[in-house]
């Protein structure tokens, strides 16, 4: 708990007390105080194949967010902050619940940095009792160094996004200008810790340990999609598995008016296209036909926190 005392469990440094706060709102930019806050705890079938696997991922989504992009589609707990307090020993009996129930392959902490001291908490809790699943931690890149070194002993596998090369971008939509160098810090701090992404052993096709970054492709920002693919590919060479998303989906009314719309063929394609010319030799992809049938049966990518289950 002493951790939030003068908050800086994310690049953010805002030295905030967590504890003192009272009100929900007031601390600093994630908005959180101490009380650990989730928004849903149940299986996901949205995630890359070795995440998701046939039973799918275990997630737990909490709520705010560190980094608060406008376009969020989960902008119900990350940006309106949607979600209830609850204390580590309970969320601990309902992600048990889940595994027992479900047989998820994994435990995915969607967001989780803001509670870290929480996460830790729960991941110790998780394996005294005998649940050795492998924990993922689904980051969004703006990560301190200093935290995901305290992370590596409760982590197997990292999920970040490497979502900017543009610093103006950045600083536009996520308000952190610096994430382009962060975030390329942190990936190379988990990848030190896990390696790249491999499975659980020689017969299993779900993961066990290792780094998976994810980029999603924004409209009208092929760019900086472009420079991103680049920068991971001269830092970690073309052995790291990505995650190309085309899923983007306008959610609320955007100053920037390309991301009020669906990213195009011509974008996707020319980003793709870099990826394969770049040699990523595991490469996942949401092709644009997919997402977009996907789309058009059920809706685009969008959960509904207010749902018992979010996600269609
Ligand atoms: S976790 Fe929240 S309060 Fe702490 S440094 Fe980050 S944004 Fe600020």
């Amino acid at each position: 708990m002493e951790l939030f005392k003068e908050c800086q469990l994310c690049p953010r440094d805002c030295r905030v007390n967590r504890l003192e706060e009272e009100a929900l709102g007031y601390s600093g930019f994630c908005r959180e105080n101490h009380q650990l806050r989730v928004a849903y705890v149940g299986p996901h079938f949205g995630e890359e194949p070795p995440i998701t696997g046939e039973n799918g991922s275990g997630t737990v989504f909490f709520s705010g967010c560190s980094l608060k992009c406008p376009y969020c589609q989960n902008y119900q707990i990350s940006r309106d902050g949607f979600g209830e307090s609850i204390h580590v020993d309970e969320l601990f009996e309902r992600v048990a619940g889940m595994v027992e129930t479900h047989h998820v392959h994994n435990v995915n902490l969607v967001t989780p940095d803001h509670f870290f001291p929480h996460v830790f908490e729960l991941v110790l809790l998780l394996r005294r009792q005998g649940y050795n699943l492998p924990v993922v931690y689904n980051l969004s890149g703006y990560q301190s160094i200093q935290m995901l070194r305290m992370a590596e002993d409760f982590a197997d596998i990292y999920l970040p996004d490497f979502k900017y090369t543009d610093s103006a971008l950045s600083q536009r939509l996520s308000k952190c200008r610096d994430y382009p160098e962060v975030a390329l810090k942190a990936i190379v701090e988990m990848v030190r810790q896990k390696g790249f992404l491999e499975n659980l052993d020689a017969s299993s096709h779900v993961a066990g340990k290792g780094v998976l970054v994810r980029h999603l492709i924004l409209p009208g920002q092929v760019e900086n999609s472009l420079n991103a693919l680049t920068t991971l590919f001269l830092e970690f060479g073309s052995g790291l598995p990505l995650s190309l998303m085309s899923q983007y989906h306008p959610v609320l009314p955007q100053r920037d008016q390309a991301l009020n719309r669906s990213l195009t063929k011509d974008e996707f394609d020319r980003v793709f296209s870099h990826a394969k010319d770049l040699g990523f030799e595991r490469l996942f992809v949401q092709f644009l036909d997919k997402t977009r049938s996907v789309k058009q049966e059920h809706g685009p990518f969008l959960p509904d926190f207010r749902k018992e289950q979010p996600f269609s």
